[in-house]
């Protein structure tokens, strides 16, 4: 699993301050995509667990959720590092161009929150009334896309 930066983002996850690893591979290829850069999956550095714990060390107790930028391509890896941050008392979020249904339930049962959806232009983002997009809470299967409108 390779990442293409790693960074403190306050929007993605309502409430929270996110580490969030932006994983390169993404093979949907989405008309528009903001983030070409990560269709490559040999682009940026391997996350390896020794970095993975670094950084989820570093910003314990001021960081509270950890956020991939997909990566359920690699399903063990993805597993492995958010049961891990699980363990530390971070939130967990995927953000992810799949539907829900394309997802195992094992990734499912290690999140807080998942954002599904491919990028459809004329539809927009989570701030849409449009969009096809779901950001959820998995535990209670909530939509939260209203949290995105001001
Ligand atoms: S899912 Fe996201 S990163 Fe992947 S192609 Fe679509 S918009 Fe780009």
């Amino acid at each position: 699993m390779n990442f293409y930066d790693i960074q403190i983002v306050l929007q993605e996850v309502p409430g929270q301050i996110s580490i969030c690893f932006s994983i390169t591979g993404c093979n949907l290829h989405c008309k528009g995509c903001h983030s070409p850069h990560l269709w490559k999956k040999e682009l940026g550095k391997k996350l390896t667990t020794d970095k993975y714990l670094e950084v989820i060390h570093k910003y314990k107790g001021f960081a509270t959720c950890v956020l991939f930028m997909g990566g359920e391509w690699h399903q063990k890896v993805l597993i492995e590092y958010l049961e891990i941050a699980k363990k530390m008392g971070y939130e967990t979020c995927l953000y992810t161009g799949l539907s829900k249904d394309k997802l195992s339930s094992e990734i499912l049962t290690h999140l807080t929150w998942l954002k599904f959806g491919a990028w459809i232009e004329e539809l927009g983002g989570l701030n849409s009334p449009i969009t096809n997009q779901k950001f959820i809470d998995i535990k209670q299967n909530k939509i939260l896309n209203h949290l995105f409108k001001i």
